[in-house]
């Protein structure tokens, strides 16, 4: 059961959320995941006959994604700045109070909102990031390592999506059963403790950010298990 304060927070959340029903958490949940899968198949269903050189780029991508990840939400998404104060808003304000490391799960699908991104940021993802580096490779590099960045970066995007839906949702759920979401979800759990957030864990998928930047928050002996 989620503390008083949480519940209170929640309480008033979704009176004020519109509209905050079952079937808009599972409408924002199928929107994100079909419309990112349509942008990696659209992609992927470009490419030709690549060559090694070009199917770097895919790791590559990989790995910038992670450190975009990485600085996101270590600075504005937890540190309030002039520009895109909605993103602290958005995640410090509310995603960490509607849920803390002692109560991480959604109670239905009209909690999911608070989890997913807006569906708008898939627009920001492809229009804002995705096209104009794949324009840039169109014009510099070659088509394939476009249309590679494109398929790769949307994959990354739905990624995170999918796994912080995942550590999100009540232990028992199927999603939440696999041992790599478990091991996952334990590290984000030490994310959502208050006095941490702002220090630790911040690569919500793979810790690879947060192992270079020595920011890997550990279970300690005091912890119970989140
Ligand atoms: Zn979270
Ligand atoms: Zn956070």
């Amino acid at each position: 059961m989620p503390p008083p304060h949480v519940l209170a927070f929640r309480g008033q959340d979704r009176a004020e959320r519109r509209p905050s029903t079952r079937a808009a958490g599972w409408t924002h949940f199928a929107f994100t995941s079909l419309a990112s899968l349509a942008a990696v198949v659209f992609a992927a269903s470009r490419v030709e006959r690549v060559r090694l050189l070009e199917a770097l780029v895919v790791p590559g991508t990989f790995l910038f994604a992670n450190l975009v990840e990485y600085l996101v939400h270590r600075g504005p998404m937890h540190r309030r700045k002039k520009l895109l104060p909605i993103l602290y808003e958005r995640h410090t304000l509310r995603h960490h109070r509607f849920f803390t490391r002692e109560a991480m799960a959604c109670e239905s699908a009209a909690d999911f909102p608070i989890v997913l991104f807006p569906p708008v940021m898939i627009l920001v993802v492809l229009g804002g990031v995705a096209l104009p580096v794949a324009l840039l490779l169109f014009a510099v590099a070659t088509p394939n390592t476009g249309w590679l960045f494109v398929a790769t970066a949307m994959a990354y995007f739905l990624t995170y999506e999918w796994l912080h839906f995942a550590y999100h949702l009540p232990e028992r759920s199927f999603l939440a059963q696999s041992r790599l979401v478990r091991a996952l979800r334990r590290r984000h759990a030490l994310h959502h403790d208050l006095g941490r957030m702002a220090h630790e864990n911040f690569n919500i998928t793979f810790p690879i950010c947060d192992w270079l930047f020595g920011t890997l928050g550990q279970q300690r002996n005091d912890d119970r298990d989140g």
